[in-house]
């Protein structure tokens, strides 16, 4: 009898970590892949190739340009 609620115990939490895990990824991964419609710094509208090729982009092209310089 102990060894059953033992298993069982063991299976429902395995379960619930899995499902945090796999929460908490598939919320990184959506994070990581919004890409801002406009730029975050001067609202200029940001090409779909930008959005494209640099998922999670928030900054235009000439934004991100200064940012990287550090001159934002
Ligand atoms: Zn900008």
């Amino acid at each position: 009898m102990t060894d059953l609620i033992d298993h069982a115990n063991g299976t429902e939490t395995q379960f619930t970590e899995m499902a945090l895990a796999n929460h908490l990824l598939r919320a990184s991964q959506n994070a990581e892949k919004e890409s801002a419609l406009d730029c975050k710094e001067c609202g200029e509208q940001i090409p779909e190739a930008r959005r494209e090729a640099s998922k999670g982009c928030q900054l235009c092209i000439d934004c991100q340009q200064l940012a990287d310089r550090g001159q934002l």
